[in-house]
This record gives C-alpha cells, sequence and structure tokens, in this order.
C-alpha cells in the first residue's frame, strides 16, 4: 500500500513525540523521588543532631528504660521511628516496638556505616513493620567515642503520595504538551507534505502531456526553488514539444507525401511506420503494428529483409508484386535493429526497357537478312569485278557491311541476355565443357596468330547452377577479345574455387588496355582505339554483354592490365544456392 508522505512525517513526529515524553516522565519521577528522598535525609540527619544531647547522658548512665522511653514520646509526636542501638548492635530504645523483642542490629547496612563512624542511609522494607522505610544511622559519640548509634528512620507512604499526586499532575501536563505537539506537528507536517504532493500532482500531469500546469508555493525555502525549476521545466518542455511535435507533422506529412511507398520495420518486423503510397500499393488500409507479412506477402520480399539482417548490409532488389515492379531498396537502420525499405515502382522503366530490347531484337532480326544478302552480293560481285578502282570500293562496302553485320549480331546478342535476363534459364553447366567447346570456335585464329590456349581446372571444381547459353556468349566475348588483341603468346582459362562459389580467369599476353581507359570499358560502345577496335571488327559491345552476363549470375567482375604485358579479367560467381 503506497503511505503518503504526510503519514511519513506525521508518524515519525508522534513517534518521537512519544518517546520524549515517555523519558521525560520517567527521569522526572526519579528525580522527584530522589530529591526527596535526599530532603528527608537531611531533615533527618538534623533531627539526629538535635536529639544526640538528650541521649547521650541516657546512654553514659546505662538508663534504658528512660531512652525506651523517651524515643517513644518524641517518636510518636515528630512521627518518625527513633531506634537507639549500642555498639554491639542490641537495640536498647525503640519508638514503635519492645527493643527487648526486636533482634541484634548489627548486621544491618546503615547501623555498620554509622559503627564505622560515618551516616549510613538505607532504603529497604522493615523487618517489624513491613513498610519501606528510609533509614538514616549515625554514631553517637562522647569524647570522640562511639557509644551507640540512633537510627532514624521514616514510611515512605507519604513519599509516595506525593510522588502518585504529582504524577497525576505531571501526567495530565505531559497529555497536554502532547496534544499540543501533535497538533504542531500534524500542521508542520501537512506544511511539508503540501507543496510535495502538489508538486507530484503536477508531474504526474506533465506525464499525461498537459503542459499547462504551474506549481506556486507561498514558502520561501528550497521547495519553493524546486517548484520554480519545475515551472521553468514544463515551460522548456512544452515549447519542444511543440517543436517536436511540428516536426513529426512535418515529417508525416514528407513522408505521406512520398510518391515512393515506405516502410520501416522494427526488429521483431512489425510495422513501426509506413506511407500511404505503401498503402496503395499493397491495398492495405492499416498496417501498423502488424507483421509486414500481413500486408505484404512476397517470398523475394521476405528474402530481402533476411538477407539485411543476415549480413547488416544495405540491399537492393527489383520485386514483381501485384502486376508491378518495384525497386525495392532495404536500409539497415542506426539502431540496427530497424530496416527501413522504399518501394519505388520501376513498372513504366521497365516496360519502356522491354519496348526499346524488343525494337532492337526486331530491327536486328530484320536488319539481318538484308545485310547477309548485301555481304553475298558484293563478294560476288568482288569476283566478277576487274582490279581497280571499282575494286576499292568494292572492299571499302564490304568491310562496312561486315562491320555492320558484327554490330547486328551484337545487338542481337544483347537483346537476347536483356530478354533472359528477366527470366534466366538456370540448369547444371559443366563450365570445362562450355570452355572447352569456346576454344574450338577459335581454333583457326589462334593458329593463324600462333597463339598458344590452355585450361586450367581446380581439382574438384564443381558443376556450377548458371544459364548456359549466357556463359557461353560470356566466354566468346572474352576470349574473342584476347585472341583479337593479342599478336602472340598464350591465352589461359583457369576455374578455381572459393567459399562463396567459383572464379573465373581469363588471361593473356596481349596488348593490354591503358590504365585510364580500365574503367569504362564496360560500358556500351565503349572501345579504347577506334581505329583497331574497327579494323578487328570491334563493335564495343563484347565486355558490355560480359558484364551484363555477369550480373545476371549475381556475381563480379574486375580487369587488371599492363600495356604491352596483358590482360586478366577475374570473374566470381556465387555458389549455385545464392543464383537460384
Ligand atoms: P570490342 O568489340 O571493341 O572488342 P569490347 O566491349 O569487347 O569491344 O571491348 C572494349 C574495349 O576494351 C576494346 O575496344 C579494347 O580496346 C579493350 N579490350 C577488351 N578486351 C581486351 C583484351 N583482352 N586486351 C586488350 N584490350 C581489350
Amino acid at each position: 500500500m503506497k503511505k503518503s508522505i504526510f503519514l511519513k512525517i506525521f508518524s515519525g513526529y508522534i513517534f518521537v513525540i512519544i518517546i520524549l515524553s515517555g523519558l521525560i516522565l520517567a527521569f522526572s519521577f526519579t528525580k522527584i523521588r530522589d530529591f526527596y528522598i535526599d530532603g528527608t535525609t537531611s531533615d533527618l540527619k538534623h533531627l539526629g543532631i538535635a536529639l544526640e544531647t538528650s541521649i547521650v547522658p541516657l546512654l553514659l548512665d546505662k538508663n534504658y528504660r528512660e531512652l525506651d522511653t523517651l524515643a517513644k514520646t518524641i517518636g510518636k509526636r515528630i512521627n518518625t521511628r527513633i531506634t537507639v542501638i549500642a555498639v554491639n548492635g542490641r537495640v536498647i530504645a525503640d519508638s514503635e516496638a519492645d527493643p527487648n523483642t526486636m533482634e541484634n542490629h548489627k548486621g544491618r547496612t546503615e547501623i555498620a556505616q554509622a559503627l564505622e563512624g560515618g551516616v549510613g542511609r538505607f532504603l529497604r522494607i522493615s523487618d517489624t513493620l513491613k513498610k519501606e522505610m528510609l533509614y538514616i544511622a549515625m554514631p553517637i559519640k562522647s569524647e570522640n567515642r562511639i557509644i551507640g548509634v540512633l537510627r532514624l528512620s521514616l514510611f515512605l507512604k507519604e513519599m509516595s503520595d506525593i510522588i502518585n499526586h504529582f504524577r497525576l499532575n505531571i501526567f495530565l501536563i505531559t497529555l497536554i504538551i502532547l496534544s499540543i505537539s501533535l497538533f504542531i506537528a500534524y500542521l508542520f507536517s501537512r506544511s511539508l507534505s503540501r507543496p510535495i504532493k502538489e508538486l507530484s500532482s503536477a508531474s504526474q500531469k506533465v506525464a499525461q502531456q498537459d503542459f499547462n500546469v504551474r506549481v506556486f508555493l507561498k514558502s520561501n525555502d528550497e521547495l519553493k526553488e524546486l517548484a520554480d525549476s519545475f515551472n521553468s521545466m514544463v515551460i522548456q518542455m512544452r515549447s519542444l514539444f511543440a517543436q517536436l511535435t511540428h516536426q513529426k507533422e512535418e515529417l508525416n506529412s514528407i513522408i505521406s507525401s512520398l510518391q515512393e511507398g515506405l516502410l520501416v520495420l522494427d526488429r521483431h518486423d512489425k510495422v513501426l511506420i509506413c506511407n500511404d503510397s505503401f498503402r496503395k500499393m499493397t491495398s492495405k488500409v492499416q498496417t501498423e503494428g502488424k507483421f509486414y507479412w500481413e500486408a505484404f506477402r512476397e517470398p523475394q520480399f521476405d528474402e530481402l529483409i533476411k538477407k539485411v539482417r543476415n549480413t547488416r548490409q544495405n540491399c537492393v532488389e527489383e520485386i514483381e508484386f501485384n502486376q508491378r515492379v518495384f525497386m525495392c531498396s532495404a536500409t539497415l537502420l542506426e539502431t540496427e535493429s530497424e530496416i527501413a525499405v522504399v518501394f519505388h515502382d520501376i513498372t513504366e522503366i521497365k516496360n519502356l526497357e522491354r519496348i526499346k530490347t524488343d525494337f532492337v531484337l526486331n530491327v536486328s532480326h530484320e536488319l539481318r537478312t538484308p545485310l547477309t544478302a548485301i555481304k553475298g552480293f558484293v563478294e560476288t560481285m568482288e569476283e566478277i569485278t576487274k582490279a581497280g578502282e571499282g575494286r576499292r570500293y568494292l572492299s571499302i562496302i564490304k568491310r562496312n557491311t561486315n562491320r555492320l553485320i558484327n554490330i547486328v549480331a551484337d545487338l542481337l546478342s544483347v537483346s537476347e541476355l536483356e530478354t533472359k535476363g528477366v527470366s534466366p534459364q538456370f540448369t547444371e553447366v559443366d563450365l570445362k565443357d562450355i570452355i572447352e567447346n569456346v576454344l574450338k570456335i577459335f581454333d583457326q585464329r589462334l593458329k593463324d596468330k600462333a597463339i598458344s590456349a590452355q585450361l586450367l581446372i581446380e581439382e574438384n571444381f564443381p558443376i556450377v547452377f548458371a544459364d548456359p547459353f549466357s556463359i557461353e556468349q560470356m566466354f566468346i566475348n572474352l576470349i574473342d577479345n584476347a585472341v583479337k588483341y593479342s599478336e602472340k603468346g598464350k591465352i589461359t582459362v583457369s576455374l578455381g574455387k572459393t567459399e562463396e562459389g567459383v572464379i573465373i580467369k581469363v588471361q593473356d599476353t596481349g596488348t593490354g588496355i591503358p590504365r585510364e581507359h580500365l574503367p569504362r570499358i564496360f560500358e556500351r560502345f565503349y572501345v579504347v582505339d577506334k581505329s583497331r577496335s574497327k579494323k578487328m571488327g570491334g563493335t564495343g559491345l563484347g565486355l558490355s554483354i560480359v558484364k551484363h552476363v555477369v550480373l545476371v549470375h549475381r556475381g563480379a567482375i574486375s580487369v587488371e592490365s599492363s600495356v604491352g604485358q596483358g590482360t586478366t579479367f577475374t570473374i566470381t560467381l556465387p555458389n549455385s544456392k545464392s543464383v537460384r
């Protein structure tokens, strides 16, 4: 149960007040009793001194009867018990009892003290009278010799009566003081707890986003300082909160006006934020707080999210959904547990690309037949035309026709690959077979140029999961270049394994590529030396086809080259599972 601060302070005060009152009571009772006993002792001593003069002659005369009578007479009058004891302890006079019936008093503490010369004092229950009594014993001296002991004793009943009377009064006074103290403690506790309560309820309101609350205290102490700081803190919080709300609204309007779909997932793959474009895309009204797959069921997307979580790297993937194509860019946020995905609708771009590819494919197809016919007729005309100006023109026409045929062939390859790129036909492929077949195509040209070719295969080289047609195109282009740009030397194709997949190297000892051209050689129609490339029948499309094939297989390609020494193309293809 919650204990209020008022109760805590108040109960603390009550505890202290009660303990103090108890201590004061106990202390005052003992002090009063001690004070009374000390006063009575002193009175009795004076009485003893007064009596001594009457007792000494009777004691010296051994007139014990007279002495007893004296004790009885005076004792009754002053309401005090008077006892005279001989040095041997025998009681010789007593105001209350017959001395002959009384036992020897030598052993009594106060008597023993008096016999030693001092004034003995003792408080005990009287054997004779069975009541609590105060005993004072003093030696009776004659010529500096102790001749007996005078003992005076008093009932303490009177003292008890006085103390009891006092006790009642003290109790009453204590009760009054206690009540006043408790009342003051109550007021004090309330004055202490009230500002704390006010501060507490104000902070509860602030927690519920009520920033108009203020605490005003009348006091001028630390609590007032606290309240002032609290008030200025709330004012600051209000402006910060307004700023934040404004920023949030701005951000929300930016997010919702985005053309791209936006989806932010938390660590459990639940939707934290999604915008209207995403909702439109998935045709769902409300998706926040739910698992993303309740709104967006797409295995490719699941794979993308898994990949980002596993690799802890940002990934981009083309995903087809509801007959539309999206470029999904998934980013791992700084917290490293949330993922933001942007869906860029590229359906139109894809359609245009398809139209362009179809167009190029159709044009290439249409151009191939007339070009082959032109080539055929030019060759026939070459045979029937005599040497001279006409022959020269015919050879120019033939060279350019060949070039056109090459361009058309390469364009066809590019278009076919692009069409395949959308749905490549992956199957188990033995790279060794493919390379051997490709090398056969170049057999004659290799012999003509006296270039040797070798194929190095690492032991247990695996069967690769790939598109055989594209892979063949890739090798044709790489080996064609190696032959084209080498005059002699050798071409080495090597196949090796890595943890991630396979590594393919096509190396030649040809002309090499100047360093400044290396970053651009994979671009379409890019040639290093135009006249040389033309002479060789190059189109500038070969390496772009190679790069395209590598990308379709989710691999990577790099090139190292030094002029006059040769060129090495290195291709890595991931293992079959990730390609699939
Ligand atoms: P091309 O049809 O002109 O060979 P590519 O796209 O195949 O076009 O090659 C682009 C350019 O890269 C070429 O013009 C050539 O200069 C250079 N190149 C490609 N492969 C090699 C190689 N093995 N050795 C030297 N240069 C090369």
